[in-house]
């Protein structure tokens, strides 16, 4: 019976699941390599965390949240991750003995946007938090981590960063600026109109054209640090410089959530590959005031980065790659009877010797099994025929070099093979 598909949900399936596994991995690799801990909280949560955290006002809580039926409690289903982690970090008092505070993450969000390429709703996102008061070298090592992930998968980007002050500086500039905007409402979307009086930094962040010229031609938070941010910007920007990371100051930056402060940043796709939705990764210094959720103030930095997004601007080159190594190291095919036997045992001592390997469990004609090791992508294949098992060899066949050799059944020999075939 056909169904339809629930919109912008999609399952993971071969062989988009193959490189996608493969990118979690890579993903989690480069994240455990600066000593940051896997986290991932739950999927329902209370929506009270998202409105305290992000803010009633955002578009998340006031459009896109996926509410859970219940009777008892306004469930929702998570549409970040920094807010929920948060919270369960404050309830069970983590942050206090300060021996974790760099934590990563690769889970599902929900969002319910209008689907387009690269937005879905029901997406992954991967990320990072690093907790604690600023310092060059916490937020410059985030920002470092977002470009190494972009960098490991080749895909062309830029960084742009900015600072939004902290809340001395931003009071009086915030007025300035509504100010301003109160003079432009005229030339605003409805939604910026509203912005206007409830959160003006979020003008900002409106896609719509003409919202984006008066911004642009508007007082900038950048213009009116005080001496504190000021001096930590340039700190920021001077570990970048020292670390060779390009950078872009982009003061139209605001990332404009109600808890964002000082160090704002964003990697924006350069190759074309994402039409309009072209933010890769998107983060910045943040500021969780004391309330009933979060019981004590925390600060922190972190980002978080679209999975399918970065999947889509990943070059198919990069992607073979990254499959070929990760593939099968061996596969063996036989003859049936005895041969299997024999295969099967061998396949034992592979996989205890961690080598990837699997078997064929149908016979059949020897060129058909070729092919179907070669679709596997395996790097190697053993041919067990029943004459060269009554010797006590197996056959070796390179699918990389197409070289094929009889060798003495002799593991030690076999592991060396293959390790000085790379
Ligand atoms: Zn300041
Ligand atoms: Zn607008």
């Amino acid at each position: 019976m056909a169904f339809e598909k629930i919109r912008g949900t999609y399952d993971l399936l071969p062989e988009d699941s193959l490189f996608f596994y493969t990118l979690k991995k890579e993903i989690e690799k480069i994240f455990e390599l600066s000593g940051f801990n896997y986290v991932e909280s739950s999927l329902l949560q209370p929506v009270e965390i998202f409105k305290r955290s992000i803010g009633s006002e955002s578009d998340i809580v006031k459009k896109e949240m996926f509410e859970v039926v219940s009777n008892s409690q306004s469930i929702v289903l998570k549409a970040e991750e920094t807010a929920p982690l948060m919270a369960g970090l404050s309830e069970k008092k983590i942050l206090e003995s300060s021996v974790f505070n760099k934590f990563f993450y690769f889970t599902k969000v929900f969002r319910h946007e209008r689907p387009q390429k690269g937005r879905l709703r029901e997406f992954y996102q991967y990320g990072c938090e690093y907790i604690g008061d600023f310092n060059k070298y916490m937020d410059g090592e985030v920002i470092e981590l977002g470009e190494n992930i972009l960098k490991h998968f080749n895909v062309s980007h830029s960084l742009h960063i900015n600072s939004i002050g902290c809340n001395i500086c931003r009071k009086p500039y915030l007025e300035n600026l509504k100010d301003y905007l109160r003079k432009e409402k005229d030339n605003l979307c409805v939604d910026c109109k509203r912005r206007v009086e409830t959160n003006p930094l979020r003008v900002f962040d409106c896609k719509n054209e003409k919202c984006k010229k008066v911004t642009s031609a508007g007082p900038k938070i950048l213009d009116n640090l005080c001496d504190d941010c000021k001096k930590d910007f340039e700190d920021l920007k001077d570990f970048l410089n020292k670390n060779g990371i390009d950078f872009i100051v982009d003061p139209d930056i605001v990332r404009g959530l109600d808890y964002y402060e000082k160090s704002v940043f964003e990697f924006v796709e350069t190759g074309g590959k994402l039409g309009s939705q072209s933010t890769l990764i998107g983060g910045g210094r943040y500021r969780y005031k004391k309330d009933e959720i979060f019981k004590k103030e925390i600060t922190g930095v972190g980002f978080a980065g679209g999975v399918e997004r970065l999947v889509l601007s990943i070059s198919e080159d990069v992607k073979e790659k990254f499959l070929d190594s990760s593939s099968l190291d061996i596969f063996i095919v036989h003859f049936g009877g005895e041969t299997f036997k024999k295969g099967l045992e061998i396949i034992k001592i592979l996989r205890e010797n961690g080598v990837k390997s699997d078997i064929s469990l149908n016979e059949g004609r020897i060129n058909k099994l070729l092919s179907l090791a070669s679709k596997k992508k395996a790097k190697y294949v053993i041919i067990i025929g029943e004459d060269e098992l009554a010797k006590g060899k197996i056959s070796l066949k390179n699918m990389k070099t197409s070289l094929q050799k009889e060798i003495i059944l002799n593991l030690e020999d076999l592991l060396k093979e293959i390790k000085n075939g790379e």
